[in-house]
């Protein structure tokens, strides 16, 4: 507008009001394109910057949505992941591997700053949620596709967390095969299995507990012993009884798996209604009280009560819905039990145990010199590749 102000009262009033309303029409615009930015968000559409890893490309039906950015996408997921499964001990360690990646944004003169690392290790966006503190918005489903799962995202945070220095012993069955399995050449007692401490890393090996033993505290590397197991089992060949007797041990377990599958939903759907029950009382608190201090504790626990729900739901939606397909699951497996080395292969710890348990009647006796006692196979199986001399076994010379 062209018009000359005056130096009168009158002139300088007109003025004023012009700019204040001027300042009112932006603060309006501003106010209505916050607005949009939160409809938008609670849509579950990011509209902020792209985290690394993402970028914007406009789909049709979404408009503009975040989409995995390659190379920068498998770099942040395997930072992630390599995080949860411990790959990466350490925070420092996921920051050495994005240095290490020439082409990574935010890599300044070689260096990667610790903030970067940590907000790629905490953005829920990467696990395909949107949160916003400035629209207070917690845990909506995204629309855009995840880099990374929520369970890994959950494993992430939860080792954020601990404060424990040394990391968790992982299940010790898991690191020895034949724990509780494999026996003592001279003495016939079960072996004990432990890690050991080398200089720069920890050894595993099984050795002999029984005081008076020849082999009392000598150390079996776990190498030696189940490799030497590893060939018994291959050598193993299943009767047609054994395969009668492995489709009802199949078909028990299955039976079990799915009960329990079914009683871990029932529990799961109840703990969301009571989280959505409480979240509602919660917020209802919210309205009654004008403390800030206590809104914003309200507040911290209504978003880790949405947390747990998503995580929950992810759960229940992982679970398998026919419970028919028991046949379609238990052919193939048939087909690998006709090979017990298959399964000893697959390292899976509870199908170990069932190989364990129908191959072997008198656990794995080990001498740590002369090596394995012939051992005892159960009737299921024939043992082709020791009789035809495909495994030899020094310890049958000595008992024979
Ligand atoms: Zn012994």
């Amino acid at each position: 507008m062209n018009f000359k102000f005056d130096e009168t009262p009158e002139g300088e009033f007109i003025e004023t009001i012009m700019a204040a309303q001027g300042a009112l029409e932006r603060k309006q615009n501003g106010r209505q394109v916050a607005q949009k930015m939160k409809a938008r968000m609670q849509l579950g559409y990011w509209v902020h910057n792209a985290p690394v890893g993402f970028r914007y490309k406009t789909v049709k039906g979404h408009g503009k949505l975040l989409h995995p950015d390659e190379p920068h996408a498998s770099t942040v997921r395997e930072a992630i992941e390599g995080f949860a499964i411990r790959r990466f001990q350490t925070q420092a360690e996921v920051k050495r591997f994005l240095e290490s990646k020439p082409d990574y944004p935010y890599v300044k003169d070689g260096k990667v700053r610790d903030k970067r690392v940590t907000d790629l290790l905490t953005n829920p966006l990467y696990a395909g949620y949107v949160c916003s503190e400035v629209y207070e918005l917690n845990w909506l489903k995204g629309q855009h596709e995840p880099l990374v799962s929520m369970a890994t995202f959950e494993k992430v945070q939860a080792r954020l967390n601990d404060t424990g220095y040394a990391p968790a012993r992982a299940d010790i069955g898991e690191d020895f095969a034949l724990r509780g399995f494999a026996t003592c050449g001279d003495c016939g007692a079960k072996l004990r299995s432990s890690w050991s401490k080398g200089k720069t890393k920890y050894y595993p090996y099984y050795l002999c507990h029984t005081k008076g033993c020849e082999s009392y505290g000598k150390s079996i590397s776990r190498a030696k012993i189940e490799s030497s197991f590893e060939e018994v089992v291959k050598s193993l060949q299943p009767s047609p009884t054994y395969m009668i007797l492995a489709k009802k041990m199949f078909k028990r377990a299955w039976e079990g798996r799915l009960e329990h599958t079914k009683a871990a939903a029932r529990s799961a759907k109840r703990k969301i209604t009571e989280a959505d029950t409480q979240i509602e009382t919660l917020l209802s608190r919210i309205m009654r009280t004008n403390d800030d201090s206590i809104i914003g504790a309200y507040e911290k626990r209504i978003a880790k009560l949405e947390r747990s729900k998503v995580l929950m739901v992810e759960n229940l939606t992982k679970t398998p819905r026919k419970s028919n397909s028991y046949e379609a699951f238990l052919e193939p497996s048939l087909t690998v039990l006709s090979s017990p080395w298959k399964i000893w292969e697959s390292g899976d710890a509870n199908l170990r145990r069932i190989v364990l348990r129908l191959g072997f009647s008198g656990g794995f006796s080990y001498h740590r010199i002369d090596g394995p006692r012939t051992p005892e196979i159960s009737l299921p199986f024939k043992t082709l590749g020791m009789i035809s001399g495909g495994v030899k076994f020094n310890g049958a010379a000595r008992e024979n």
